[in-house]
């Protein structure tokens, strides 16, 4: 299969998450439209309250490391998919990756979104999702001037472990860590940020701050540069996840 030329083909993206979520016993279910797409969402057959995984890309539809990755990752680890109760979102602006297009069509940042529901597939995932309580959250993401991997890490996480950092070293097999002191305009320590509450953006509240106010233990926010070869980038996503995963939940 030829990645690259298939990376923003959101229909053989879904096309590929319905053969293995058949071959893995999850549910695969549509649970909204966007721009006239339908937006799916996989999830193991148990009650949301039991789920212990929440894995989402494609936020952002010019970060097609993000929804390959989390692909990626998927497929080599069916075995912990059909045992881990999961819910994963694949891609949650389809139209964004058909597009190669960081908003939706209507010029919307989904990943403002999450204090306001008022777009139906992410006022439908708060519902959804209500009386969950994950041990892990992750969001897979890009950054076009990114100078290495990244990754967010809120910082009203209680048990400070050096995780985060594991996973970045993880990572660091394919991609260097950006090592810039501030990063996307936050205080950043080797490849590591943790915004302040008080620092969130004004527009809205992304996903990850989302999951960790109120649905999971832990969440991390994954960037790969964009500019690199996506190949090597979605090699990384997938080291960071496995990492992340393995610690965990295994
Ligand atoms: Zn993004």
């Amino acid at each position: 299969m030829n990645l690259i030329g298939n990376a923003h083909n959101y229909m053989h993206l879904v096309k590929r998450w319905r053969e293995l979520g058949r071959k893995v016993g999850l549910r695969i279910r549509k649970f909204a439209t966007m721009d006239g797409l339908p937006c799916y969402e996989l999830s193991s057959k148990r009650d949301i309250s039991e789920c212990q995984l929440y894995l989402s890309a494609g936020i952002h539809g010019d970060e097609p490391a993000g929804t390959e990755g989390l692909y990626a990752w998927a497929n080599k680890n069916c075995k912990i998919l059909s045992r881990v109760p999961v819910i994963i979102y694949p891609c949650l602006n389809p139209w964004g990756l058909l597009e190669n297009s960081r908003f939706t069509l209507e010029g919307k940042d989904l990943n403002r979104q999450w204090d306001k529901g008022e777009d139906v597939s992410i006022a439908e995932i708060i519902q959804k999702t209500m009386g969950a309580q994950f041990s892990l959250a992750v969001n897979l993401h890009e950054d076009y001037d990114a100078h290495g991997i990244y990754l967010y890490e809120p910082p009203t996480v209680k048990k400070r472990d050096n995780l985060a950092s594991q996973i970045l070293e993880s990572g660091s097999e394919y991609i260097t860590i950006d090592s810039r002191k501030k990063i996307e305009g936050r205080w950043a320590r080797k490849g590591i940020i943790r915004p302040a509450p008080s620092s969130l953006p004004k527009e809205g509240l992304p996903e990850g701050a989302f999951l960790q106010e109120c649905r999971a233990e832990r969440t991390f926010v994954f960037e790969t540069p964009s500019e690199l070869d996506l190949q090597v980038r979605v090699q990384a996503q997938v080291a960071m996840l496995d990492h992340a995963v393995t610690k965990l939940l295994l």
